[in-house]
This record gives structure tokens, sequence and C-alpha cells, in this order.
């Protein structure tokens, strides 16, 4: 497929990856070319190029535009020999001084093959965003359950450790029709979470021996740049440069967060545990550990001087677009969970006492991970949480993935948090969010049979942030 990423008011991200017919049948270096237009018939091309795909880094290709106008749609494709690929669609941010009147993004996470067909971005290229936000679990690192019953599908490829096989996961991934339609349709924006590596892993740590899982993190993270529209600076050895913030004009800063290599080992998780799960704090001193963080000392500093910069500029939304559930949840059982910022509270109060000492005037935190939508008023001090609202949660459900809990247990959650204003784990689908200067608007997309790939799909709920008030409102 083609692909586009990280929209800037000059340029984009172009990305397409050659596979030969027959496996190692392509040359160590190939000239691709390249080719954009205003038009979807490239009668009126506007650019053209070429670009070399090489063997080192998958035979992927990565173009980044410059010279383009903001604010404009623009249609691409590539070329080899008399092979031309299908076109996409693309689009450049608005000028950093404008004040634009409309950004629809949609974002979403966790589309496990075998749990679902991708009926959800078959529907997301109907709605029709600006912008696609992917905050982890492109990938699932698993090989497919012996026992197959319930799955939509499954697929024959190993549990992936090496690089060959992690190149595999990714191209079975992009073969899917609708997945190759919703990034041909518009630029996405992704960030990572566990599964694009391995379950849990934080970090260097992982699980087995940890000069191996070094190994195989190197891999994951190379095939994750050569089958993502990223610029090659990510690529930034001996660690990945994800951690980045894309400007629409003034409405939106979109800051977005990389809450897995730089993170400290789960609290009070054993070594040989197979992942993170949940503790007690009176059990688990080194949970309140004020060392511990989730983005790491520098990418902190980052977001702080990026939410002050927020502040200065009067950007109108700051949106921290990172992977896991922000809010607290405080479990009918008393367990914490320690792979979201539950198990990270001194880093999260950190975070928040950057969004109250800075005060940008709009903050919301846009999630993945826990395949559930959940929309939080993100209270000031979370053991408070009929307190005062300090930003806006919208943490979204998976486009595959199952949740792994029953809407009983999620209901219970809901009526001891009552920050929780909504929290489902029965649906799969994605989120859109409508900004303009005045409001934020998030609907929550559901799919009727995520089994399907013809499934429907519903509007399963819709809240309003409006400008200078913190906190999601249920609308009609
Ligand atoms: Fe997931
Ligand atoms: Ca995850």
């Amino acid at each position: 497929g083609v692909a586009s990423g990280d929209p800037a008011p000059q340029g984009v991200v172009l990305w397409t990856r050659l596979l030969p017919t027959v496996p190692g049948s392509l040359p160590d270096s190939v000239t691709v070319r390249w080719e954009v237009a205003d038009d979807e018939a490239f009668r009126r091309i506007v650019h053209h190029g070429t670009a070399t795909a090489l063997a080192a880094l998958g035979h992927s290709v990565h173009v980044e535009l410059t010279g383009l106008a903001p604010d404009r749609w623009y249609h691409y494709r590539f070329m080899l020999g008399d092979a031309i690929s299908r076109t996409g669609r693309t689009r450049t941010a608005p000028h950093p001084g404008q004040m634009p009147n409309h950004l629809r993004l949609a974002f979403a996470s966790c589309q496990r093959w075998e749990h679902g067909h991708y009926a959800a971005w078959r529907h997301l290229c109907a709605d029709a965003p600006d912008l696609v936000l992917f905050l982890g679990d492109y990938i699932y690192e698993y090989a497919s359950p012996r026992d197959t019953t319930g799955l939509a599908r499954v697929h024959s490829l190993r549990h992936a450790t090496t690089l060959a096989d992690f190149r595999d996961r990714h191209a079975l991934h992009k073969s899917d029709r609708h997945l190759q339609a919703a990034h041909a349709s518009c630029p996405w924006a992704v960030t990572w979470d566990d599964h694009e590596v391995q379950n849990d892993y934080a970090g260097s740590a992982g699980k087995g021996d940890p000069t191996a899982f070094l190994a195989l993190r190197t891999a994951a993270w190379q095939a994750f740049y050569e089958h993502m529209p990223l610029r090659a600076s990510s690529l930034a050895a001996p660690g990945f440069a994800l951690h980045r913030r894309l400007d629409w004009g003034q409405l939106a800063h979109i800051h977005l967060l990389d809450t897995r290599q730089y993170r400290n080992l789960q609290a009070c998780r054993s070594p040989r545990s197979s992942g993170a799960g949940a503790t007690r704090p009176n059990d688990c001193p080194a949970l309140q550990d004020p060392a511990r963080s989730m983005l790491g000392p520098a990418q902190e500093q980052w977001l702080d001087q990026g939410l002050a910069l927020d502040a200065r500029t009067r950007a109108r939304w700051s949106v921290l677009a990172q992977t896991t559930l922000f809010s607290p949840r405080h479990y009918p059982s008393g367990l914490h969970s320690t792979d979201t910022w539950d198990g990270y509270p001194a880093a999260r109060q950190r975070l928040l006492h950057s969004i109250a000492r800075h005060a940008p005037r709009n903050t919301v935190l846009l999630g993945g991970d826990i395949h559930q939508n959940y929309v939080c008023r993100v209270p000031a001090h979370p053991d408070r949480p009929d307190g005062p609202a300090l930003a806006s949660e919208f943490c979204g459900t998976s486009i595959s993935s199952r949740s792994g809990t029953t809407q009983d247990k999620v209901d219970a959650v809901a009526r001891r948090n009552p920050h929780v204003l909504l929290a489902r784990c029965d649906q799969r689908g994605y989120g859109l969010a409508d900004l303009t200067p005045a409001r934020w608007t998030t609907i929550l997309r559901g799919l009727d049979d995520p089994l399907r790939e013809d499934s429907g799909i519903h509007t399963l709920a819709r809240f309003v942030v409006q400008d200078g008030k913190a906190g999601p409102e249920r609308a009609a």
C-alpha cells in the first residue's frame, strides 16, 4: 500500500514498501519514482522525484516532501518500471499563525488480527478525517492461537522475534484492504505501545535473556520505521526518536508521546512474570517512588516546555496523544493496574502539575491500550476524583482487540470513580474529534459486529468540551 504521515505546513512524509513476488529477487538498491499532484488524475503535477528503496531497510520508501502549500489536499503515487501504485490522498497542516475553523481527527489503537476484521477502517474512510492518530498496538507479536473458536481469522506466522518476523507481521497487517484504504485516505501520525515489540515491555526490560531482548527490540523498532510514514530523523540509534509535536495552526498543538521506550519497569513486577498485572499500594511501596517515570526525564521536560509554549502562544487545544488510560481507576478490589498511568502515580502527578502550572488554554488527552472507551474529567488530584477537572480525557477502544473484561466489572469501576463519565468494554471501533475554536466534539464510533468484514457502524456517544471549561459533557 501507500501511506503519508506527520503533516507540516509545507510538507508531509510519503511512504510505500516494495515486496518482490519472488523473495530475495530485488536488488539491494532500487530507484522508485514518485509524483504529487493537485488532482486525482495527475494532470497538474506539482512535485516529482525519485527515492531509493534499500534492502537494508526492507525496501521501504520514505519521501519527506517540502515546498507544498499549507492547508491543502494533494494526491500522490509511486512508480517502478511500468508499475504504478494506488493513488494516495494527503494534506498539509495550516500555516502556523492561522486559526483554522475546523479539524477532524480520528484516534485509534489495538488491531489484533485474529480478533476482528478491519471494518472500522472502512467506516473511518467514510468519516473523512484530516488526520488519523494511531496510538499503539499496530501489530501483535503473537502466533495465532491453536483454538480458533470465536476468531475472525488466523495467520500462519510464528511469534515474532527477528527482523524478518516483524517485517512479515507488518506486511500481514498491511495486506488488509481496509487498512490500506485508511492509509491512502489521509495522513496519519503514529506512536507505539508494547505489542509492536513485546507484551508489557518497559524500556530495555523484556522477557528472557536481556541481550536477546535488546536485539529483538532493535529489530522490532526497525520494522516499525520501515512500515510507517515517519521521518528518517526518527532513526536515532541507539534509541528511536518518536515523541514529537504536530501543530495545526493555532487550533491544535498535538504532542505525540512515547510511553514505552523510557519507562521504568512496572512496580513490583517480578522479572519472570509474563505481564505487568496489578498490585495493591500497601504491598508495593515502590509504586509511589518519585524516581519512577512513564516518559523518562528528558521527554517529561520536553513536554513541560511544550505545554509552556502552548500557553504562551495561546494554542486553542493542547492534545496529548499518548497510549493508555491517564485518569485513575480506583478498583473495588483495591488493586492498581501497573501498566497504565495508575502504575506511575508520581509521574502522573508531575504531568498534572505541569498542566496546572502552565495552564494551556484547553488540555485533552487521547489514549488507547485498554481496549475500552473511557471518557473522563481528569481530576487535578487523583485521590479527589470529585474535585475540579484540569483536563479532558478520551481513551479510545480498539479497532479489533478484545477487552478481556466484562461490562459488569467495568460498570462497578465507573460507579466508584465519579470522574469517569463513560466506561464501555463491549465496543470495538474508533473515535472522531471535531475541533473548532469554540468547542471540541468527540464522537465514539462502535462496530455492530467486529467479526464481520461488512459490519455496520453506529455512534455510541457524543461528548463536548467547551473552550475554556475542562471536562467533557455528554451531548445529544
Ligand atoms: Fe492492545
Ligand atoms: Ca498495549
